[in-house]
């Protein structure tokens, strides 16, 4: 039975990916120093046999007995909100992690993947991005913090495979969204999520014309699962190419709950794409992957989701 470690295994997307090899059959290793993460997020795992969570910070020497088959790096805060919270914390993560959690590979000699972001691509100047597409990055800007660590994460990902011989593999990952987001994440999705639940105003920042593309987490799981078989090095965008405005999910969140709830308008933070979407044709080429859930539907599932843990904390 493969032995797969996840950095960041207690996080949303890391716990989803926990779920999946544990699935599959594999041994599971959960690092984790809760920094972003939850232990809620794998309380469902922890009396399985063959999962494990190990309380550590990446950023410190990552010490794990035995053999390792593969070592999935998701360690890091991902929220603008967090940009701002945590700015040395994301730099530290994404350098010293990623090193360490190159270190545990090569020692090992395991298949590395790492998860890079759509926000290498900064605030772009071509619509949809394409992997070749070298990116717009202001590295002394609120987003640098994570932006820069991600592309040096990268950088260094691409030394251990030239130098080493490191197996290694990069996912791009565009906004992903669903069940277990934490309810005071940051972002858009759970913050609009909560705010109607609650029958808050939605906190919309500029005018709402800024456009990403929200894609449901099943659907990055498989991606990155995909990825991971296939011997392909180069980075792989995953993500949903259905381009929505903010306004627009504003207003769907707040049909979706029949929430009363108004919009509110908020200055937009320095340095927000103004467009962002995932050219997926490699992933379609290389993976044959692509996404399958609608995003009303994962909305659906989401809300639900936030429903349930909102009720939960008033009783
Ligand atoms: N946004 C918003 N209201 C919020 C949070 C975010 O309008 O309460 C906007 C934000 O300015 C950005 C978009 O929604 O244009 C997506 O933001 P998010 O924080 O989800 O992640 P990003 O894609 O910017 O990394």
């Amino acid at each position: 039975m493969p032995r797969t470690v996840i950095t960041g295994g207690a996080g949303f997307i890391g716990s989803h990916l926990c779920d999946h090899f544990m699935a599959q059959g594999h041994e599971v290793i959960c690092i984790d120093n809760l920094l972003t993460g939850s232990r809620d997020n794998i309380a469902h795992l922890e009396q399985e046999d063959g999962f494990r969570f190990v309380l550590h910070d990446v950023t410190r020497y990552i010490e794990v007995d035995g053999p390792v088959d593969h070592v999935l790096h998701f360690a890091s805060p991902a929220s603008p909100a967090d940009f701002e919270r945590l700015p040395i914390q994301i730099m530290k993560v994404g350098a010293m992690g990623t090193h360490n959690a190159l270190g545990l590979a090569k020692a090992k000699k395991a298949r590395f993947l790492t998860a890079s972001t759509s926000e290498v691509y900064g605030d772009p100047e071509v619509n949809p991005q394409p992997e070749s597409y070298l990116g717009r990055v202001n590295p002394i800007g609120i987003r640098g913090v994570y932006d820069e660590a991600k592309r040096f994460a990268e950088a260094l990902t691409m030394a251990y495979r030239r130098v080493h011989g490191v197996e290694t593999r990069i996912v791009r990952i565009f906004n992903t969204f669903g069940e277990r987001m934490q309810l005071d994440d940051g972002r858009a999705l759970p913050n609009f999520i909560s705010q109607a639940l609650r029958g808050d105003p939605l906190t919309v920042y500029g005018d709402g014309k800024q456009t990403r593309s929200f894609g449901h987490v099943s659907d990055l799981v498989r991606g990155i699962a995909l990825l991971l078989e296939s011997d392909v090095w180069e980075p792989v965008n995953i993500g949903n190419p259905d381009e929505v405005s903010l306004l627009q999910v504003a207003n769907e969140v707040i049909e979706l709950t029949e929430s009363k709830s108004e919009l509110s308008f908020l200055p937009l933070p320095p340095g927000d794409p103004k467009v962002r979407r995932p050219d997926i044709q490699r992933a379609r080429d290389l993976l044959g992957w692509a996404p399958s859930m609608s995003r009303i539907e994962g909305f659906k599932r989401t809300i639900a989701d936030f429903r349930a843990r909102i009720d939960a904390k008033k009783s």
